[in-house]
């Protein structure tokens, strides 16, 4: 008989809480565990970039394990009843997912498993602290994050969990990894190792002025970690416990406790994946997006706005973005193109290879004005005030768009004031900012009465 350990967004051996309870049943059962991965039914619809993200990372998961993986492809429950099936199981372990379509996915195996006599074991998350955790006194979520933050605290703190691969018998592998799309732009470097050694750096480069440097686009201030998080490479338990104290690791704190808010946020209101949370901004006037080229300016960086196209090749070129350059991207998309937010989420989806459902969604929102804890809607960011500020010598400008290569410091930010900023093929604007301000201000007005 056979354990198996069905690996989601979790690609890591340890601090591993439910890989943990699975070698723990497997030893108490004399049991072999197999480790089993089914890549998405979706999978030929993501982007190159993404695409390779999971393969790297779930390789590297594989030659971590001692007899790799069994790997498929396709409806996970369907896929895990034949591994199921073909190995003997009798039982299956993986972490609990608390975002929409992992509590929906979860929900589908567990019946599968069931009426073929195999129980599927739920265990911990990939949060500190587990979605539904955290509550009010009166037992109801909270929808705003500094009093979140509070409570949260007092639920963190425990210890990683250590994970004996040793001390079972293991399953061979079987099945074949996905060949790397060619059409990828870069080289994606992905493992669990790989996940510490950039915590590690970061602890040593970064950390300590991490609270000034952050919301600069044009300094490497942040740790690159989403990317570990969201598929699970390392574990935030991991991070708080190597946390010491200090300006840089309190504002890092936070910003951990924001993913987990989001998550929050997400499992009590699951319809807000691509619903709205505020449902007053359905009744919003927004321009149609298919076929509209102003949409398109945006998705391949051509706006005319340089801060706005950098972050918008950046994605394209490195599936990441600065979480500065994502809140002016998202506003201008909303609020100067007034095109609705799932249309720039569902884009983010395609590209981001740190995608994760709740921090996209409901970071999208908290932009557009229409999430939790919201930044008012009538806060329109100024793409060029934005420039200026969080790229003042326009370096990161200039990294991204060759084309305006030839300007020097931060007059990079407004080409169209120069004599021949537009001479090497960049564009005029494709709207007038302060039209466009007012415009949004007057479609808030529509829904306010
Ligand atoms: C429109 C929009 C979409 C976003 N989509 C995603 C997404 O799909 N996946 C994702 O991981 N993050 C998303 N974020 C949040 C944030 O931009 C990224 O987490 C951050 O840029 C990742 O870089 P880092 O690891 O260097 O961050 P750091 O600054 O080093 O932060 C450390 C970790 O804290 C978490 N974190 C930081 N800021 C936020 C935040 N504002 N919201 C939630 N978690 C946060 C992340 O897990 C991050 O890795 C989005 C933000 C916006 C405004």
């Amino acid at each position: 008989m056979t354990v198996l350990f069905w690996f989601r967004r979790d690609f890591r051996v340890q601090d591993n809480q439910a890989l943990a309870a699975a070698v723990a049943w497997g030893k108490s059962k004399n049991e072999a565990l197999a480790a089993g991965f089914v890549f998405p039914e979706d999978f030929d619809s993501l982007s190159p970039i993404r695409k390779n993200s999971l393969i790297t990372s779930v390789e590297s998961l594989s030659h971590s394990l001692p007899q790799g993986m069994q790997l498929a492809s396709g409806n996970p429950a369907t896929q895990l009843s034949e591994m199921c099936q073909r190995l003997s199981v009798t039982v299956v372990y993986a972490t609990r997912c608390f975002d929409t379509k992992g509590m929906l996915e979860q929900a589908e195996v567990a019946e599968a498993l069931y009426t073929a006599g195999i129980s599927l074991q739920l265990v911990g998350s990939n949060y500190a602290v587990e979605p539904g955790t955290v509550r009010k006194d009166d037992g109801s979520p909270l929808r705003v994050y500094t009093p979140f933050y509070k409570r949260w605290l007092q639920f963190i703190g425990q210890q990683p969990y250590a994970v004996d691969l040793q001390s079972v018998q293991w399953i061979a592998g079987a099945g074949a990894m996905p060949v790397l799309s060619p059409d990828c732009p870069i080289t994606v470097r992905a493992s669990e190792e790989f996940a510490l050694k950039t915590w590690q750096r970061f602890q040593a480069r970064a950390l300590e002025n991490y609270s000034e440097n952050r919301n600069r686009c044009d300094l490497s201030g942040t740790s690159h970690l989403s990317h570990a998080l969201a598929h699970g490479e390392i574990h935030p338990r991991t991070l708080l416990a190597q946390l010491g104290d200090g300006p840089g690791a309190e504002v890092f704190r936070k910003e951990l406790a924001w993913r987990e808010f989001y998550a929050d946020v997400l499992f009590h209101n699951p319809h807000t994946y691509d619903g709205y949370y505020e449902p007053r901004f359905e009744k919003m006037r927004y321009d149609e997006a298919e076929g509209n080229p102003k949409l398109a300016a945006w998705q391949t960086g051509n706006t005319g706005y340089p801060i706005v196209d950098a972050a918008m090749r950046q994605l394209i070129t490195t599936g990441w973005m600065h979480n500065r350059a994502r809140m002016i991207v998202a506003s201008f998309l909303v609020k100067d193109l007034h095109i609705e937010w799932q249309v720039g989420a569902s884009w983010f989806e395609r590209w981001l290879t740190d995608f994760d459902p709740a921090s996209n969604s409901h970071g999208w929102q908290w932009t557009a004005g229409c999430g939790t804890d919201a930044s008012p809607y009538y806060r329109v960011f100024n793409p060029t005030l934005q420039g200026h500020k969080f790229d003042p010598n326009g370096d990161y400008v200039r990294k991204y768009i060759p084309e305006l290569r030839h300007i020097p410091s931060g007059a990079v930010h407004e080409p169209w004031k120069l004599i021949d900023g537009l001479n090497h093929g960049y564009p005029a604007p494709v709207v007038d900012h302060s039209a466009e301000r007012d415009e949004a201000l007057a479609r808030l007005e529509e829904i306010k009465g």
